[in-house]
């Protein structure tokens, strides 16, 4: 093994020849004729002229050797069902799939919507669409009907793919009625919708002509087979709105070839997982991360991949221990948020299941908090928890750890260094000089092109992938829109979102260097930091605080004393300019459905202003109660 050093100098000095040794981890059906087409910047073609298939590398590719191993296995604690498919098995479900979506005549290059609860019916659409050339589009099933209008205005899908409904938490969450709501509010709606009837609610009426049963048209192609369509290594495999925390959805738009050969990398040097073992992947098919590492990183690399619909906590704290134990996960995926709701309940939850065959447990979406660090890692003792950082538009992780190519030591919030193909640097906000000393911030950029994987343009609109992605500075550089530090040994810290930054009197602060500063303090369970509007100094600090023991929010004298112990812990550690103006005590804090912090919706409600479309959050309630909460308290901050 060679040091990572060496293998990241090589993907950046001489690209073509290390993508092109990458390539070989997946078929090619005919080769590629150029490695980079970097001729239009900041555009980026991979492995052009080679064509290839993500469905054949997933499913078909592995037959061969592992025609009897299982390769899904789905478990839900929502409706207690386990259903378990080899990959003999899957290849037969998707190719009937594959028939059912030709014979509504989806054909390649189509549109398709998958608004689908986490069931297997929902992979196996996946890879259908995959199969047939078709581009696939998943609608996060949280989403409400305007927000599936939305969605579907702008993909303008031949055909959309749905359950009667999903279940959280023990209660129904009924999904044809959104998507009848949906149809009539959209401008273009598909023609045909296809459901999926679980048995879970009754009655939602089928509109002829438009609905088909998933069962009855499942029972006429029993058995097909679909040749595989091959697409140029460039052709669109899907389109995936951004979760929206900041603003308009955009449709990140994927390549075939490009993006195979990234998650197959991917799999190998930074998660490690290896062929026939079992990858569990705690995420949602709604997500990024369910896209790259619940279907196709674990399927292209030969694993067994977990999907599991519910909660962690259902019917007890311990339902995904249960699962790593007897499927005996060796790679597990998951975010910050998820590990936090698990700290709220006991760690012996964890500790009761044998977990020793799980290596790595790998957290990304959210910047990963000491504490919570802490506490997972003494949770599972022989397991190595790892940070890594990286958005929808990338598909896979700008910064991490690289265990497959060389194991370094981990540095408590950090998510780690520059991922191979990935030319990162850091840029002045203001000014747009590079940032090379070591612990300066700067913006997170990466200079063009951008590495296989990532979003090839903005679904149906080139001008805004160039205008949101590559103009904030002079250079035409890839703005992710977060701001970072790199300590001497090249590790990056992330601080926040750039329009998460709070300018107090001249000083730039991250909201995340506050949050991280009073976490720390041991009767914070979690808390969010944003900038409010003031007059004299442009923003001052507020620090939205949910204390560890509930009880506390009661008590008046306790309250006082936690907040000014908060105010205190950030001053010691941050310096005064840091130092919130303001702390207020709270039950929760509003999040998204995919568990990131509405900093956004926050601002907006101590600012006093409207708080603007929300529909991504997840409780409405815990922003009308921070509301209620700054009323009760007064004017001023
Ligand atoms: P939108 O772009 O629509 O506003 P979003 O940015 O929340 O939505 P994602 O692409 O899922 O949607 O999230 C990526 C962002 O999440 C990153 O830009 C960063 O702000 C944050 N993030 C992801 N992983 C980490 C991590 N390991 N540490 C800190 N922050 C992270
Ligand atoms: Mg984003």
């Amino acid at each position: 093994m060679g040091s990572y050093e060496d293998f990241y100098r090589r993907s950046l000095d001489q690209p073509e020849a290390f993508w092109a040794e990458q390539a070989r981890l997946i078929d090619w059906e005919h080769p590629f004729e150029q490695v980079l087409d970097a001729s239009r910047p900041p555009f980026a073609r991979w492995f052009v002229g080679g064509r290839t298939n993500l469905c054949h590398n997933a499913v078909d590719r592995h037959l061969a050797t592992r025609a009897h191993q299982p390769a899904l296995v789905f478990e839900s604690s929502e409706t207690d069902e386990r259903r378990q498919y080899t990959y003999a098995q899957l290849h037969a479900e998707v190719n009937r799939m594959a028939a059912m979506l030709r014979a509504l005549g989806v054909a390649r290059g189509d549109r398709v919507i998958v608004y689908m609860p986490m069931v297997p019916e929902a992979v196996f659409t996946l890879l259908a669409c995959a199969r047939l050339g078709a581009i696939h589009s998943v609608v996060f099933g949280g989403f409400a009907a305007h927000s599936l209008a939305v969605r579907i205005d702008d993909a303008r899908p031949a055909l959309l793919v749905t359950a009667d409904a999903g279940m959280r938490a023990g209660k129904v969450v009924p999904y044809k009625p959104l998507v009848d709501e949906a149809l009539t509010l959209a401008r273009h709606p598909p023609a045909q919708v296809l459901v999926f009837d679980r048995g879970l609610v009754s009655g939602s009426p089928f509109i002829p002509g438009r609905d088909v049963d998933f069962a009855t048209l499942g029972r006429e192609h029993e058995g097909a087979q679909v040749p595989v369509t091959w697409l140029e290594s460039s052709e669109p495999s899907y389109i995936l709105y951004t979760s929206g925390t900041t603003g308009r959805p955009k449709g990140v738009q994927r390549d075939t070839g490009g993006y195979a050969v990234a998650l197959a990398a991917s799999m190998r040097h930074i998660y490690t997982g290896q062929p026939g073992e079992a990858m569990f992947t705690a995420s949602d098919i709604g997500w990024v991360v369910g896209h790259s590492y619940i279907v196709y990183g674990p399927l292209l690399n030969g694993m067994t991949t977990v999907l599991y619909e519910g909660l962690p906590i259902r019917p007890d704290a311990g339902v995904w221990w249960r699962l790593v134990e007897q499927l005996r996960v060796s790679v597990m995926f998951t975010s910050p948020t998820a590990i936090r709701v698990l700290k709220k309940q006991d760690a012996a939850f964890l500790k009761r299941h044998d977990t020793s065959h799980l290596r790595y447990l790998f957290l990304a979406g959210e910047p990963l908090d000491a504490p919570t660090h802490a506490w997972i890692s003494d949770a599972l003792p022989s397991t190595q928890v790892l940070d890594n950082y990286w958005q929808t538009e990338t598909g896979w992780p700008i910064l991490g750890p690289c265990p497959g190519v060389q194991a370094r030591p981990r540095k408590l919030g950090s998510p780690g260094t520059a991922m191979y193909g990935y030319r990162v640097k850091l840029l002045d906000g203001l000014s747009g000089a590079e940032v090379t000393a070591p612990n300066q911030k700067g913006v997170l950029v990466i200079e063009p092109p951008l590495p296989p994987g990532c979003l090839s343009t903005v679904w149906g609109d080139d001008a805004r992938f160039v205008s949101t992605y590559f103009t904030s500075f002079e250079q035409p550089v890839y703005n992710t829109f977060d701001w970072a530090t790199r300590d001497e040994d090249g590790d990056y810290f992330i601080l926040g979102r750039t329009d998460d930054v709070i300018n107090v009197a001249g000083h730039r602060l991250g909201t995340r260097e506050i949050e991280e500063a009073i976490s720390g303090h041991p009767g914070v369970a979690e808390v969010a930091v944003v900038g409010v509007k003031d007059e004299l100094k442009g923003q001052v600090v507020m620090a939205f605080v949910v204390p560890k023991d509930p009880a506390r929010l009661q008590r008046e004298e306790d309250r006082a004393v936690l907040e000014r112990e908060v105010m205190d812990t950030v001053g010691r550690t941050l310096g005064a300019v840091a130092r919130p103006a303001g702390v207020l005590l709270v039950a929760h804090l509003p999040k998204t459905r995919s568990g990131k912090l509405l900093r956004r919706g926050i601002q907006a409600v101590a600012e006093g202003r409207e708080t603007g479309d929300l529909t991504t959050i997840e409780d409405p309630g815990a922003l009308e109660a921070i509301q209620a909460a700054l009323k009760a308290r007064g004017p001023g901050v």
